[in-house]
């Protein structure tokens, strides 16, 4: 008998699994379905980034680097981010790369938050968010967003949820799962509020360039907010490199030496074979990543007319992969939806609550998978709302 839990840590044993993986395990072994549930690009990495981590390899860089990572990806991070965002940080000081946003996002918090502090975060979100908070031993503050809203972040609803305690603001524009954005105006309000109440802000960028409608703002480059903002940011999303673990944090030099600590003791530095790949997407990589967006707004814009039509509400997700139309107009729960549309047509969608509370009575779909696999999950959902409508 394994009773090895009692080792576990309470603030661990309470942590509750993602609902995701479960669900996702049922697919994988599943012959013929198709499955709107997974969250990276369905893109292999353009090859002239796969080819220079190859070089690297010949080269015999295998070795660790800088803590901080190599000076050359600093410096090519410090152009692309003033270039494509605003702020301009310095690549000896204010530069950290990381494992992907996930370390980033991390030791961002784990470098920051005292015992006891408390979090602000917009929900539906990532999976991810709230339990890294609990981590810290630090408490998480969800502020609901809305589909009246697109799921943007309402200042008002911040507002509200504020209490004392609370330090540290996590936002994610474009957002998964709901492509929710905050356009400038509701950004300045966001920013107003976070100095008013003297809160660092982590601004998870990972699907800024996935943005489809309008410009995409980083809140870091708004008056008074370079400061108080950690600006964290990846290759996963816009240069289809999920598996090669790499991202970045840019943020005040005193912050961003918390972190390396953190980073220093735990991690050491990023992977130098994705570091080269990374430095190759930052310099090259723009026509690939523009051509990979195209293809997800032409699919965007076939899955939500397609929902629409079939009578799921959808508003039009203004960045990201990501579909999330409200299933519970059918009668069903999201869960109950998710299982039965898995078992009768074969189609995976995540519950909307595998995202939070906000979620509740949406799916997510995602649409980084082929135009062909999408118009059959619509053809299947088809015939699945058509057995719930004849009871
Ligand atoms: N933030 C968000 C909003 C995400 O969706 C993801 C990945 N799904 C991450 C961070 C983590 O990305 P990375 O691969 O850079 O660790």
């Amino acid at each position: 008998m394994d009773d090895s839990g009692r080792f576990v840590a309470r603030h661990v044993a309470s942590l509750p699994k993602s609902g995701i993986r479960d669900f996702f395990a049922i697919v994988s072994k599943m012959k013929d379905a198709v499955s709107l549930g997974i969250g990276e690009p369905d893109f292999v990495t353009p090859f002239h980034i796969r080819e220079a981590a190859m070089n690297a390899l010949e080269k015999g860089r295998t070795s660790y680097t800088d803590n901080r990572g190599t000076s050359q990806l600093r410096e090519e991070i410090s152009r692309y981010v003033a270039k494509n965002y605003g702020p301009e940080y310095n690549p000896e000081t204010e530069i950290l790369a990381t494992i992907g946003v996930s370390e980033a996002l991390d030791i961002m918090l784990r470098a920051t938050l005292n015992p006891g502090d408390k979090v602000l975060y917009h929900e539906p979100c990532y999976v991810s968010y709230a339990p890294s908070v609990t981590l810290c031993h630090a408490e998480a503050v969800p502020v609901r967003t809305t589909s009246a809203d697109q799921f943007a972040l309402d200042p008002a609803a911040l507002r509200a949820a504020w209490q004392p305690g609370c330090k540290v603001l996590v936002i994610n524009f474009p957002t998964n799962p709901t492509g929710g954005t905050a356009d400038r105006a509701k950004l300045l309000e966001i920013a107003k509020f976070a100095i008013e109440k003297d809160l660092l802000v982590a601004s998870d960028e990972i699907y800024s360039e996935l943005t489809f409608e309008g410009d995409h703002v980083s809140i870091a480059s708004l008056p008074g907010m370079r400061e108080r903002t950690v600006f964290l940011h990846g290759f996963s999303k816009a240069f289809a490199m999920t598996g090669f673990r790499i991202g970045y944090a840019c943020g005040p030099a005193a912050v961003i030496d918390g972190m390396l600590k953190v980073h220093q003791y735990g991690i050491m530095c990023a992977s130098i074979i994705s570091q080269e790949a990374a430095v190759e997407a930052l310099r090259n990589g723009r026509d690939s990543m523009l051509h990979m967006r195209d293809k997800y707004r032409e699919r965007r814009d076939f899955i939500v007319r397609r929902f629409n039509e079939l009578g799921l509400p959808c508003h039009l997700p203004r960045g990201a992969f990501y579909a999330f139309p409200q299933v519970s107009v059918t009668g069903l729960d999201a869960m109950t939806f998710a299982q039965k549309l898995l078992e009768q047509q074969k189609v995976a969608m995540v519950p909307g609550t595998a995202f939070g509370a906000a979620g509740a009575g949406f799916c997510r779909a995602s649409f980084s998978t082929s135009y062909e696999r999408i118009h059959e999950a619509g053809e299947r959902i088809a015939r699945f709302l058509d057995t719930i409508r004849r009871g």
